[in-house]
């Protein structure tokens, strides 16, 4: 339980950092090497990707203060139960009746628990599913974006070809060694870090994030599908997309905005109360 307090507090640290990392390679490096400043034109690509580069970022950040601002549905309950040492749940939630969840992270009841996200700090629900895909999907694609950036710095900086599809590979092993023998600089050994982790993130991203999206569609949680059981409702996945993704949800593609409709479930619930 320590590992994964720590872990909860270790995570969105690391997020913001390499947040920041991100930023400062993109504004301090990448942009003025790639794109040098001829004379007071504006250059129209480095425009471009300056746009892009926020608008990626923006989406990302929005989605992620979302997910945290609108929590997954808890339930009113003060009593929190005790978790026995014979308990089956021994990860991070204990499993209650009627498909509720208590996270010992949260310390909360949450209705219809996905699962515990560590770098937000919270609990993925019905609520937020739609923020926490979107986030997914945008952090995957600033990372990958930022890979491509940083594979084109060390061609334009460094003359390093990428043609050959193993220098990826050696790039690593080879930078170590190079730093060690005092050829290169710790900050030349990061960047070529940095682009092993944007290739990580933005894979473990797009992966994570489709997985979620079949969860959506089949209207299955992923609490259910570790536990085995299967849909509780029959409906059409285009009904359990637009459960979570809303009416508006192409404004939600491009805006990290709200489309679920608040007041027509605010509704759903007085009339089930
Ligand atoms: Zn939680």
């Amino acid at each position: 339980m320590l590992k994964l307090r720590l872990l909860n507090a270790v995570a969105p640290a690391y997020f913001f950092t390499a947040t920041a990392v991100t930023f400062i390679f993109h504004f301090g490096f990448f942009i003025p090497t790639i794109f040098p400043s001829q004379g007071i034109s504006l250059d129209g690509s480095k425009v471009l990707h300056t746009v892009i580069f926020l608008f990626l970022m923006f989406n990302a950040l929005g989605n992620y203060i979302m997910t945290i601002k609108y929590p997954a549905e808890s339930a009113n309950e003060t009593v929190i139960p005790v978790c026995s040492p014979h308990c089956s749940d021994k990860v991070d939630a204990h499993y209650l009746l009627n498909g509720r969840h208590f996270c010992k992270l949260c310390k909360k009841v949450i209705l219809k628990r996905d699962h515990h996200c560590f770098f937000t700090g919270n609990c993925i629900g019905n609520k937020n599913m739609r923020y926490f895909i979107m986030f997914c999907i945008y952090t995957s694609c600033t990372c990958l974006y930022s890979l491509v950036l940083g594979v084109a710095f060390l061609t334009v900086e460094y003359s390093i070809s990428f043609e050959n599809p193993l220098t990826f590979l050696t790039l690593l092993p080879f930078s170590t060694g190079y730093f060690f023998m005092g050829t290169i600089s710790g900050l030349q050994l990061f960047l070529v870090l940095m682009l092993y982790v944007w290739l990580g993130i933005g894979l473990v991203c797009a992966g994570f994030c489709c997985q979620q999206v079949l969860l959506v569609a089949r209207g299955q949680t992923w609490c259910q599908m570790q536990r085995g059981q299967l849909a509780e409702n029959c409906n059409p996945w285009r009904a359990n997309l637009k459960d979570v993704f809303g009416t508006r949800w192409m404004l939600g593609l491009i805006l990290p905005v709200q489309t679920v409709e608040t007041c027509s479930e605010d509704h759903r619930h007085n009339i089930q109360h």
